[in-house]
C-alpha cells in the first residue's frame, strides 16, 4: 500500500460488486487483504465476500442507523495510526450506501481519504441506458411514502437532464405508477438484477415499463432512468399568457410554472408566482 506521509491512517472507500464477483478490481483486493481493518455495512455479507477471495483482514460495523457513533471510532482508529476500508453491501459506498458521514469528518478534521473507483449500479445502468443526454440528475431512492414521493417527482417534473432512481422490487410497481402520472408519458428505462444472470434492460415509455411491472417482472434491484418531458413549443406574447399556456398544456405545477418563467423571462419567482396565483383557478 503506497502509505501517505502522516503519522494517522487513511480510510479507503472501496467498491465492492453488485452481483457478480469477477467484478470487483485488483486495487480494491489488494487494499482490502492490506488494511488494518474493514469497516462494513452488514459483517456477514462482506465476510461471504472476503472468504470468497481468501482474505481475512477484521471487520467492525458502519451502518446507516450508528453512521455518527461508528464514525467517531473510525475517526479514533485513524488518529491512532490504522488503515481502514469502508465497504458497503454492494458497489460504491456513500452513494445511496452509509459512508458520507465519516468522509465529511475525515474532511473536517484534516485527515486522508482515498476513494477507488469500482462498481455502482448508477453509471453501470446509465452506460447500458442508451440515453444520449450529456448530463443527468441521480436522486437515488425517492421517499417510500406515495406523498412525499409524488412531491419530489414534481419536483424534477422540468428538469431538462435525465432523472435516474434507485428503486427496490417491491416499490417499483407504485414507484412507475406515480411517475407516469405526475410526469406524463415519457421514454423510460430500467435496469434490473445487473451484472447477474437474470440481468434485464428495458427501454419503452412509463406505460409500457409499467405494464411489464405488472406482469411481475419486478424481482430484483432497479434502476430506472427517465428521460425529460418533450418541449412543446411555448406560445404567448405577454406574462399572462404565458402562466395561461403553462396552466392549459403542460402538467407543470404553479410552482414549476413560476420557477421556469423566472428562468426564461430572467425576473423574480416570487413577482411571477403572485401573478400565477390569481391567474390558476381562473
Ligand atoms: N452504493 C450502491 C451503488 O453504488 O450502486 C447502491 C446501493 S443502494 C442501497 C441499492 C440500490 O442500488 C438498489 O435498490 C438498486 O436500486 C441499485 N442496485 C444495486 N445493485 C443493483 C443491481 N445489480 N441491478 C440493478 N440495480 C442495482
Amino acid at each position: 500500500m503506497t502509505k501517505p506521509l502522516t503519522a494517522h491512517g487513511t480510510l479507503y472507500i472501496v467498491p465492492t460488486p453488485i452481483g457478480n464477483l469477477e467484478d470487483i478490481t485488483l486495487r480494491a483486493l489488494r487494499i482490502l487483504k492490506e488494511v488494518d481493518l474493514i469497516a462494513a455495512e452488514d459483517t456477514r455479507h462482506t465476510r461471504n465476500l472476503l472468504t470468497h477471495f481468501g482474505i481475512t483482514t477484521p471487520l467492525i460495523s458502519y451502518y446507516r442507523e450508528k453512521e455518527a457513533e461508528r464514525s467517531e471510532e473510525i475517526i479514533l482508529r485513524l488518529q491512532e495510526g490504522k488503515n481502514i476500508a469502508l465497504v458497503s453491501d454492494a458497489g460504491t459506498p456513500a452513494i445511496s450506501d452509509p459512508g458520507a458521514v465519516v468522509v465529511r469528518q475525515i474532511h473536517d478534521l484534516g485527515l486522508t481519504v482515498v476513494p477507488l473507483p469500482g462498481a455502482s449500479a448508477l453509471t453501470t445502468a446509465l452506460s447500458g441506458s442508451g440515453v444520449t443526454s450529456e448530463g443527468f440528475l441521480f436522486l437515488g431512492f425517492l421517499p417510500a411514502k406515495s406523498g412525499q414521493r409524488r412531491k419530489a417527482l414534481a419536483a424534477v417534473a422540468a428538469c431538462e437532464y435525465p432523472v435516474v432512481f434507485y428503486e427496490s422490487p417491491h416499490r417499483i410497481d407504485t414507484f412507475l405508477a406515480d411517475a407516469l402520472e405526475i410526469l406524463g408519458e415519457r421514454q423510460a428505462f430500467w435496469a434490473r438484477e445487473l451484472t447477474k444472470n437474470f440481468e434485464d434492460l428495458q427501454s419503452g415509455t412509463l406505460s409500457d415499463l409499467l405494464a411489464k411491472s405488472n406482469e411481475g417482472r419486478n424481482r430484483g434491484e432497479f434502476v430506472v432512468v427517465i428521460c425529460p418531458g418533450r418541449k412543446e413549443e411555448v406560445k404567448g406574447q405577454t406574462l399572462e399568457e404565458l402562466i395561461l399556456w403553462y396552466r392549459d398544456n403542460s402538467d407543470l405545477s404553479l410552482k414549476d410554472v413560476s420557477r421556469q418563467l423566472a428562468s426564461d423571462l430572467g425576473i423574480s419567482r416570487s413577482q411571477i408566482y403572485q401573478q400565477a396565483l390569481t391567474l390558476w383557478n381562473r
